[in-house]
């Protein structure tokens, strides 16, 4: 694949998953654009792709209040990948997480549409709410709290989908939409707050695993290569509505809090907590659509997946 006349902006560039399919791109010889405010990325990953990557130039900014001037730039593709996902981030800047998804993602559409760039929505598995379906299919509705403490990254998401589709159908933009499940692996935020950092901080020193209610609650977790792969999969294929992404291997928080302590040796003991309000009960995601479209399939498995997160926090420490 060669991507080496390809221009990709990409909102969002020094976050978790977007500075890894920036990299991914990267690689194949793509001059990729990165954005960002740096509200929940970090500068060691913009650093990090500045460092390695010559064709990466980084901007920093925030999409919310406008675009950089690309009036003499040739854009191909656009990744709306600029949204704090964590649920510690629902409480702390609700309103910058309703407006990229609102004001930043109308923008990159905007831009997509005057460049005749394809453009990717990053949506989530947020938008099935609490689900009553299970696992999760595209064709699925959802059960979201519209006034609950996760609505304004849930109910956002939902209206960036809206957004995108009415681009496509009224403004012939090129678009794409995937709903991403949770995701982990080497750069997340180790003060993330999401479980597979806590965990395996937690495990690494020794500490209390923070087992949030009684630990049945579900989750399906994708390592991000997987993810990346996917991702690309969709970008490649033709068609505008919304595909789950992720690894449906499901497993409870309890039984990861346990495997985690297992496979890293550690001595911690679990610890219950209060379950946050809204926390979704189930949660796996229905890839038969993206399998039957695509030749994607999850090839990294929860052991070597966390093996190699642990490796990463691992430095850090
Ligand atoms: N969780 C937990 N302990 C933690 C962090 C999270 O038990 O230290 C639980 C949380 O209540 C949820 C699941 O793990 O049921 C996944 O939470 P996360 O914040 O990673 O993301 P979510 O999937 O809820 O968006």
């Amino acid at each position: 694949m060669d991507f080496k006349n390809s221009t990709i902006l990409i909102a969002g560039a020094a976050g978790f998953v977007p500075g890894h399919v920036a990299e991914f791109y990267l690689r194949l010889g793509a001059n990729v654009i990165g954005l960002d405010n740096f509200i929940t990325g970090t500068r060691t990953t913009a650093e990090l792709l500045q460092t390695n990557y010559p064709n990466f130039t980084f901007i920093e900014c925030d999409i919310i209040d406008g675009l950089p001037d690309f009036s003499n730039t040739k854009i191909d593709y656009i990744l709306s990948l600029a949204s704090p996902a964590s649920p510690i981030d629902f409480a702390k800047i609700p309103m910058e997480i309703l407006r990229v998804n609102s004001e930043g993602t109308r923008h990159l559409l905007d831009l997509a549409v005057e460049k005749k760039a394809r453009f990717l929505e990053a949506s989530t598995s947020e938008v099935y709410g609490d689900p009553e379906v299970h696992p999760q299919v595209e064709s699925y509705f959802g059960n979201v709290n519209t006034v609950g403490p996760r609505s304004c990254y849930d109910e956002a998401k939902r209206y960036a989908e809206a957004l995108t589709m009415n681009y496509h159908w009224h403004k012939g933009a090129d678009t794409r939409i995937i709903r991403i499940f949770n995701t982990y692996g080497p750069r997340m935020r180790p003060d993330d707050g999401r479980v597979i950092p806590n965990f395996i901080n937690q495990a690494l020193r020794d500490e209390d695993i923070t087992v949030y209610g009684d630990g049945s609650q579900t989750r399906s977790f994708c390592f991000v290569s997987d993810l990346v792969n996917a991702i690309h999969a969709v970008l490649m294929s033709d068609d505008h509505t919304p595909f789950n992404i992720g690894n449906p291997d499901e497993y409870s928080v309890l039984e990861t809090a346990e495997l985690l302590i297992k496979l890293l040796g550690s001595n911690s003991k679990i610890k219950h907590f209060d379950l946050p309000e809204d926390d979704p009960k189930r949660r796996r995601p229905d890839i038969s659509k993206l399998q039957s479209q695509t030749d994607y399939r999850p090839v990294v498995g929860f052991e070597e997946g966390m093996r190699l997160t642990a490796e990463f926090f691992k430095t850090l420490h």
